[in-house]
């Protein structure tokens, strides 16, 4: 009883000097809520404990509670992450990291006003959907262009645009489900379109689409199975194919692409993943793709091809409820223009992580395992520290059974568990995310950014030392 009587009262947590300083800095209601959530936790900690505590005592660990919880909530609860899992575009680590031009563009609109909707020359309403038409046209060659919220967004809105109440005709090997809820069907359905499909799961031929023709037909569409891959006896049509039977049959052609390269690949042993420009010349009447995914950009659905439906597209209400925020444009012109005028492979992250050759991937490898080494000193816990190979991925949906080969740092423990490790490394900021394989730790070079190789030296030897 007599250490419940020892907690001091809120007043007289909030009249400390230190606590004062912290009211004067924070929001004071803030403070007061966590003051009184600490006590009011120890109350109950402390009603069955009979080790006798001072007031003083009390009031310390108060104080210091306080502290590590303001620490906690400065954090926040979006945090940066290491990425040592070697998945280049990992979709729960929010894919696609931004570059330079990027950022710089981003940071600047952000926090001050901007030309969004607001033309400039005629002082007049702009629109927000010019920023980025222009240098997109001359970078796939494409009509006209649009950029909505994601690549969702952009095959619900070129859906309902075009083929609304009417049919849409779709390879059933093709009815595909993304990931996080989107699947072609369900999305058709939303958009109101009825859905024909034609073919079977692994082949399907132009005569099957040519045959499904009718006066109902709106739309054929193509969506590249860009997250899995059927192999054997296949036959899909090409999207030439397709376009020629559009053109006989005057229906237009919309390919969900997907990823949406603006640069070829194929350098790289990537050349099953079309371009943008090659779905354009092949004369495909739309084509939408992620801005996040390898184009290396931020969250947006690219929408690029004939003027006509484009601008069909722009008159769309749905428009309003897809749009992309200020921040989006700049920092998606932030990374075009890389592609246009500046140096991508280079500049734009993602492209800079998948272009690594064997040798800059060991050397970056060796130089971790350098530095981990010599934060750890010789702490018994970590028992072994070596370069190895491993298998990365692009991830992001693309390229979902290519590996590339990278390199990595494989560690070994004794006396606590690769498991406590890993956790340990999580939540810490920013927090690291290392792959596990048996009982090593491994950690991918290929993702990582050249400032992550101190924090990962610095976070593992706080864990070694606790
Ligand atoms: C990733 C993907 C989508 C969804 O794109 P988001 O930008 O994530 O909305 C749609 N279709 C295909 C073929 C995709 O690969």
């Amino acid at each position: 009883m007599n250490n419940l009587k020892n907690i001091p009262q809120v007043d007289e947590v909030l009249n400390q000097e230190p606590v004062q300083i912290l009211t004067a800095r924070y929001n004071r209601n803030y403070i007061v809520l966590r003051v009184r959530s600490i006590i009011d936790r120890l109350r109950q900690e402390l009603r069955f404990d009979k080790t006798p505590l001072e007031r003083a005592d009390i009031l310390a660990m108060i104080l210091q509670q306080l502290d590590q919880e303001i620490i906690k909530d400065q954090q926040g609860s979006i945090r940066r992450v290491v990425n040592g899992t070697g998945v280049v575009l990992h979709t729960n680590l929010g894919r696609a990291p931004l570059g330079g031009r990027a950022l710089d563009y981003a940071a600047k609109m952000a926090g001050r006003y901007n030309n969004l909707e607001m033309d400039l020359e005629k002082g007049q309403r702009g629109s927000r959907y010019g920023h980025v038409e222009k240098l997109l046209c001359r970078l796939t060659g494409a009509e006209a262009a649009l950029v909505v919220n994601n690549n969702a967004a952009a095959v619900l809105l070129g859906l309902t645009t075009l083929a609304q109440g009417r049919e849409v005709i779709v390879a059933r090997g093709q009815l595909i489900e993304i990931g996080g809820a989107f699947r072609i069907p369900e999305v058709m359905k939303l958009s109101g379109a009825r859905l024909v499909e034609v073919g079977t799961t692994n082949r399907t031929y132009l005569s099957d689409y040519a045959a499904a023709v009718s006066q109902e037909t709106a739309l054929l569409f193509t969506a590249h199975s860009s997250n899995y891959k059927i192999v054997g006896f296949v036959k899909e049509v090409t999207l030439p194919e397709l376009v020629q039977l559009g053109a006989e049959r005057n229906i237009p052609v919309m390919q969900d692409l997907g990823s949406g390269s603006l640069c070829d690949l194929s350098a790289w042993g990537l050349d099953e993943e079309p371009t943008v420009q090659a779905c354009v010349q092949a004369g495909a009447d739309i084509i939408s793709f992620s801005g996040d995914k390898l184009l290396g950009g931020p969250q947006a659905g690219i929408l690029v091809g004939k003027r006509k439906w484009i601008e069909a597209m722009k008159q769309n209400q749905l428009l309003r409820a897809l749009r992309v925020d200020k921040l989006t444009i700049a920092a998606l012109e932030g990374t075009i223009r890389e592609y246009y005028s500046g140096n991508a492979l280079e500049n734009v992250p993602i492209l800079r992580m998948i272009g690594y050759s064997p040798d800059d991937l060991k050397k970056r490898a060796e130089d971790l395992a350098r530095k981990i080494r010599d934060a750890a000193g010789k702490n018994p816990k970590l028992s072994e520290v070596k370069t190895c190979s491993v298998q990365d991925m692009i991830g992001g949906g693309s390229y979902p059974i290519h590996k590339i080969a990278g390199a990595a740092v494989e560690m070994s423990f004794s006396g606590i568990s690769v498991e406590s490790v890993a956790v340990g490394l999580r939540l810490l900021d920013p927090a690291i995310l290392a792959r596990r394989q048996e009982d090593h730790l491994i950690i991918s070079v290929r993702t990582l950014f050249d400032d992550d190789i101190d924090i990962i030296s610095n976070h593992l030897q706080m864990i070694l030392e606790s």
